[in-house]
């Protein structure tokens, strides 16, 4: 079988990887899903009992020279592909990888072409991307997904398991996940050989400990292959309860080592790199092709250098440590915790420390009207000291008696570095609270803005019945930049629909509300308006979805948008008016002029924010980050713009053609790559932008109600053979007359130019060959060619119109008949050529027409 486009993953296939090969095939329609030869064995199952639903392809049924484009889930490892290994390595091949592994990405793949998650299923993050982009999975799937996810993340109970897994599984029950089909899987009872092996393993088994890690290691050599050891693996580790454990069964004249670690003491995959294996920290495997005996002593050997290094001081100081010296000032200060988000600060002099300041004294001191103060007068003189070696314990200790929360790095007399209390957290592997942030306020500038101050008002007096209440995203983002005219977004931690109605009546207005969104709009005054939203977390469909009690926080809802200018919110409740939540220094990206995403996923989750990235460059002449333009460039190379029939993308094109100029947008689309993943003919060149400006002159000039995107539209598309053109326009859901405008515009505007060009058209015949195709048509012919013909027929042809009716000619005697029109176009045509002036003439000529008969 042939196939261009194919998803693969490795041999010994387990839930997450089919699970991630079934969803990456929703990201690239037309693909082919591959499966390997080998599969563990409840996939195996599962897949034989849904073969038909399932619409996989076994890879050795595939022409592998056909191949164009190869997506790899779940591993980096090629040896690990089986059939498919020569395609990876086949430069003439694009390859894209999707893994969670932490590892080296290995040379047959680019950089910008992989996709490397922490989550603890592969299956999750392709999850999210799914529902990010709102593709639709059935139950089946859905179960797949969900096996996959409890497979990897041993139901949600390994450490490396994150609230994202457990948001992902909540989704998959959404979406019909089958519980009882869940646990037949899961839990696959073990068949007579594979009992047996369990049982000389478990008689083989003997402790050793390494650097304070006990390790029960299992050796034993198999006379003939039994598969799922990874299986016994896991039973082995409930049964016995052990910290760590090492299975290595020799059979087949391969060692197949399985390695589990339940502390954090030991890392699962340094100790199967020993063996040439890979994984996890809490999982890993090996295949090593040699004997039992040694096997058992390289792993033996390798497992001391597996186990936790002791972190030290050095290793966990952030670096350089921020100081000021003793006569900055308290203001000086506080500015310096507030830009870095720090609790307090260390002050030096030539590199020696004086002592440290808190956050809370600076706030203290202000209070006391200090701000100008010299710090040394407030601050404190001992500061614990340590230096680079002092262990994470003895860190531990010495935070845990500090006031100040800090502890100065000293090398001689020189300050190195500092450590807070968060800096050991992170270095233990624990969850560190973000560092509070800097309390900012934008108090001072949303009181500027007159018109929201009953808006304002408004929330206030009815945002007791809700936890928080924020302006959120793009208009905060505007009143940053001063910007006018901007929509006003509310997004609220509670009930939006119920807050809306609150503000509707404060305002004297009315709410239009959407229940199944849990959205409103508050209508008031002069067509005026305000959005209400509740607060959403990533992986919810709808707010609907949650109970009310269990509503996201303003943050979750930040963490879901798409760049850190738009990923702030300014309160609106009482006490707390004005404090501004930016957890990902949107703010300062402002300043800097800076587009910067959130996540390294974020243009996979969803490509239309690439279109929206170029449009705030070209609006603000701002520009993405070296490492969001390279994110975006990517996702493009990688085929991930995906399907794009969505109606969102036309959005998204539309909005950034309606934008003023077009001269940085629509020559970036070409260089980002993503004008050719729109459409390989599509022409965002320096013509588009003269055609669309000129397009937009002319509509203003002659008073035309032509939305500048569908110039936009044509002069992008223009070089598109009609049944592509077509074909592209339906893919993007245009509505119809849209769809006819651009496609005329395209195909006979160049043909309007060249009739019109050289002849000396009458008025009449102008009008005749303009008006069946205008407004579009003629305007794009007159952007592409100056032709006075086509400036008249815009400025005064169009409008001529006769004085003369249908029921006038019935008055002369002409009864209703097709005759009537006829006679009305040739006065017309006439009238255009100036053969006619005034009503008499008209009559005049109708009689002499009528007289003439047909
Ligand atoms: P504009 O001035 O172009 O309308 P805006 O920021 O108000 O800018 P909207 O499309 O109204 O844009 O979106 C409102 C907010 O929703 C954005 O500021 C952003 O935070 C978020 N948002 C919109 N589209 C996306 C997206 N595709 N991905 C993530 N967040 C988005």
């Amino acid at each position: 079988m042939r196939a261009e486009e194919v998803i693969g993953t490795h041999v010994n296939t387990d839930f997450d990887a089919f699970a991630s090969l079934l969803a990456a095939r929703l990201l690239y329609p037309g693909s082919t899903a591959a499966l390997p030869s080998v599969l563990n064995r409840n996939v195996r199952e599962f897949a034989r009992l849904h073969a038909d639903e399932l619409r996989c392809v076994e890879t050795a049924r595939l022409e592998l020279d056909a191949i164009g484009r190869l997506v790899v889930v779940e591993t980096l490892n090629e040896s690990r592909l089986g059939e498919l290994e020569p395609v990876a390595l086949d430069p003439a091949v694009e390859t894209v990888v999707f893994d969670h592994h932490a590892g080296e990405l290995p040379g047959w793949v680019r950089p910008e072409n992989a996709v490397l998650s922490t989550d603890g299923a592969l299956t999750t993050t392709l999850v999210g991307i799914l529902a990010e982009r709102e593709v639709a999975v059935g139950p089946l799937e859905a179960t797949v997904f969900a096996l996959g996810i409890h497979e990897d993340t041993g139901s949600l109970t390994y450490a490396s398991t994150t609230r994202r897994d457990a948001d992902a599984l909540a989704w998959c029950l959404r979406h019909g996940a089958r519980q009882e089909v869940l646990a037949t899987f899961l839990r696959t009872p073990l068949s007579d050989g594979e009992r047996a092996l369990m049982n000389a393993l478990l008689e083989a088994a003997g402790t050793c400990r390494v650097a304070g890690v006990e390790v029960l290691v299992a050796a034993v050599s198999w006379p003939e292959y039994v598969e799922g050891v990874s299986h016994l693996a896991h039973k082995i580790t409930d049964l016995t309860d052990s910290q760590a454990l090492a299975v290595l069964v020799e059979m087949d004249r391969r060692v197949f080592a399985l390695v589990r670690s339940r502390t954090a003491d030991l890392d699962a995959a340094a100790a199967a790199a020993a063996l040439g294996g890979s994984g996890h920290p809490q999982a890993a495997s090996a295949i090593f092709r040699g004997g039992l005996d040694e096997a058992r002593s390289r792993f033996l050997d390798g497992l001391i250098g597996a186990t936790r290094k002791p972190v030290r001081a050095g290793d966990v100081m952030a670096r350089p440590a921020r100081s000021i010296t003793p006569d900055e000032t308290v203001a000086a200060a506080m500015v310096a915790c507030q830009r870095y988000g720090q609790s307090g600060i260390l002050v030096t002099e030539d590199g020696r420390l004086v002592g440290s300041v808190r956050r809370e004294d600076l706030d203290k001191a202000i209070g006391h009207g200090l701000s100008h103060a010299p710090v040394k007068g407030i601050m404190s003189g001992r500061v614990p000291v340590v230096d680079e070696e002092t262990s994470v314990g003895e860190l531990q200790r010495l935070l845990a008696g500090s006031a100040e929360g800090r502890l100065a790095v000293l090398r001689g007399e020189r300050v190195v570095g500092v450590v807070t209390r968060s800096d050991v957290l992170q270095a233990l592997g624990e969850a560190v609270e973000v560092p509070s942030e800097p309390y900012e306020s934008i108090a001072d500038e949303l009181r500027r803005l007159e018109r929201l101050e009953p808006v304002f008002d408004a929330v206030a007096a009815a945002s007791d019945t809700v936890e928080g209440v924020f302006l959120v995203g793009g208009t905060v983002r505007d009143i940053l930049l001063g910007e006018p005219g901007f929509d006003v977004d509310i997004a609220v931690e509670g009930d939006a629909i119920g807050l809306a109605r609150a503000i509707a009546r404060q305002l004297g207005g009315r709410v239009r509300a959407h229940e199944k969104f849990g959205t409103a709009v508050a209508l008031y005054g002069d067509r005026q308006r305000v959005d209400v939203v509740t607060a959403r977390t990533e992986f919810y469909d709808a707010p609907a979805a949650l109970p009310t009690v269990e509503h996201a926080t303003i943050r979750d809802d930040l963490h879901r948008r798409d760049f850190t200018i738009n990923a702030m919110a300014a309160s609106l409740k009482g006490d707390d008016f004005g404090r501004l939540v930016d957890p990902f220094g949107g703010r300062r990206d402002l300043v800097a002029g800076r587009i910067r995403v959130l996540h390294n996923l974020s243009f996979i989750d969803d490509p239309t924010r690439i279109f929206r990235a170029v449009r705030y460059e070209n609006r603000y002449g701002f520009r993405m980050d070296e490492h969001t333009a390279r994110l975006a460039r990517g996702c493009i190379e990688m085929g991930l713009v995906g399907d794009l029939s969505s109606t969102r993308l036309l959005d998204e094109l539309e909005a950034l053609l309606e934008e003023g100029e077009v001269e940085h947008s629509v020559p970036r689309l070409a260089e980002l790559g993503a004008a050719h993943a729109i459409h390989p003919h599509l022409a965002a060149d320096q013509e588009a932008v003269r055609l669309i400006r000129r397009g937009r002159e002319l509509a203003a000039k002659y008073g035309l109600e032509i939305p500048v995107w569908r110039i936009g539209i044509a002069a992008l598309a223009r070089r598109m053979p009609p049944d592509e053109l077509y074909d592209w326009l339906e893919r993007l859901k245009m509505r119809r007359r849209d769809v006819e405008q651009v496609a005329h515009a395209v195909t006979v505007g160049p043909r309007l130019v060249e009739l019109l060009r050289d002849e000396q058209p009458s008025p009449s015949e102008v009008v005749a060959l303009a008006e069946p195709y205008a407004p579009d048509t003629p305007l794009f012919a007159l952007a592409l060619e100056e032709l006075p013909v086509l400036h008249r027929y815009f400025s005064d042809l169009r409008g001529v119109r006769l004085e003369v009716t249908g029921a006038d000619l019935a008055q002369l005697g002409l009864g209703e008949s097709p005759r009537v029109g006829e006679v009305l176009a040739e006065l017309r045509r006439r009238k255009l050529n100036g053969e006619l002036d005034g009503r008499e003439s008209e009559l005049a000529a109708a009689r002499e027409l009528i007289a003439r008969g047909p």
